[in-house]
């Protein structure tokens, strides 16, 4: 396995982090970095289409990046409360997109028929 700082791997190092934070604390994290997530979505969109909000010159490119640095900033306070471990969660991921992605259809499907448009 991969060695990180401090000697450990990343199994080691979030184990030790779960020692010192607590878990409210954690909880507190998962929070805040779904809300950054959240904040460099729209971040990201306004590079795309933007408003009366500029994004100071930053490029489409380097928000993308932005916004997955905090999927990955989400995922470490996931992985650290003991939520998800690498073990199962490619797998949980990989169905839960399948799942969301045939509803997400099916709901814009029946929007259209709502609406009286092709199918
Ligand atoms: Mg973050």
């Amino acid at each position: 396995m991969e060695q990180f700082k401090y000697g450990k791997d990343i199994e080691e190092a979030l184990d030790e982090i779960s020692e010192l934070v607590t878990g409210s604390e954690l909880m507190d994290v998962i929070a805040e970095e779904a809300i950054e997530v959240a904040h460099a979505a729209l971040k990201l969109k306004r590079t795309v289409k933007p408003n009366l909000n500029p994004t100071d010159g930053m490029s489409y490119e380097h928000a993308k990046h932005n916004l997955l640095t905090e999927i990955a900033d989400l995922r470490v306070g996931l992985l650290a409360a003991g939520y998800i471990d690498d073990s199962n969660y490619e797998k949980f991921i990989a169905d839960m997109v399948k799942f969301k992605t045939y509803r997400w259809l099916d709901r814009l499907k029946e929007q259209q028929q709502k609406a009286g448009g092709a199918v």
